[in-house]
């Protein structure tokens, strides 16, 4: 099959990579690819480019197994990546067995790492430099949302991140896509996507934001675009200072005292 894809999609992916300089000659790039329609549009995409981009880069793609059910079946996802000339490898992982063995406690931080780490491990193995993940703008809008209301801290996740310990890259080339626009891309090259073996999908503190944040987009249309302006780093911030130390305010107790 010959990956295309309407003009709109071209123009939001390549805004992407060029902003973020996510695309380099001689490039191996592996897709973190689930069987979920963002991951699959994702494997699409970069496929669609990848005979006309000026910077020549290689693709494939690794499914991984966390053991959440025995039926998973990763072999659709070969034969999809087979009809566009992309490499598919299947990994296992027992992330079950991690989350139940921290207790069922922050099972998706436990999900996250054991995932990640078992990903980036089979790229440095296997000689790729960059491993490409579908997070799409919603994804990066809610984790700014999560960060401020569970942790206090105004943070996102950034479209390029430099391993330095592994010396990969992690690139996230979806970044400028809406996910109600990748609801719609299975039409597009006819892959029904897989659904999420996890026991917890749709019952997480991520779908809690997005459904708030769909809550104030019902009152505000301008919501999420004010929210993802909000993430760029801007001369216009007006934040307070970092708190201080206990020793810094105790030296301005001093000085404020010792002038009476
Ligand atoms: S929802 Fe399931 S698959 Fe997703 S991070 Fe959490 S535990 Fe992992």
């Amino acid at each position: 099959m010959t990956a295309k894809m309407p003009q709109k999609y071209y123009s939001r992916l390549w805004r992407a990579i060029l902003e973020f300089d996510l695309l380099a000659d001689g490039d191996r790039i592996l897709v973190g690819l689930s069987g979920g329609k963002d991951s699959v549009f994702l494997t699409y995409a970069l496929a669609a480019i990848r005979d006309s981009s000026p910077r020549r880069f290689e693709l494939a793609a690794v499914t991984l197994d966390p053991q959440f059910s025995a039926d998973f079946d990763p072999s659709p996802l070969t034969d999809f990546c087979a009809s566009l000339g992309v490499p598919h490898h299947p990994l296992t992982a027992n992330i079950a067995g991690a989350i139940a063995k921290g207790g069922g406690k922050n099972p998706c931080f436990v999900c996250s790492y054991f995932r990640r780490a078992a990903i980036n491990s089979f790229a440095v193995e296997h000689g790729f430099n960059k491993v490409a993940y579908a997070h799409h703008h919603d994804d990066a809008v809610e984790t700014f949302v999560m960060g401020m209301l569970y942790t206090g801290q105004l943070k996102t996740f950034l479209p390029k991140t430099q391993l330095d310990r592994t010396g990969l890259a992690v690139i996230r080339p979806l970044i400028f896509f809406r996910e109600k626009e990748l609801r719609a891309t299975p039409r597009l090259h006819g892959f029904t996507p897989i659904p999420s073996p996890c026991p917890l999908d749709g019952k997480t503190k991520r779908q809690e934001v997005k459904e708030l944040i769909r809550g104030w987009e019902r009152t505000n249309k301008h919501v999420f675009r004010h929210l993802a302006a909000a993430m760029r780093e801007s001369p216009a911030s007006e934040l307070w200072p970092p708190t201080p130390s206990r020793a810094e305010l105790q030296a301005k107790h001093r000085a404020f005292w010792n002038k009476r």
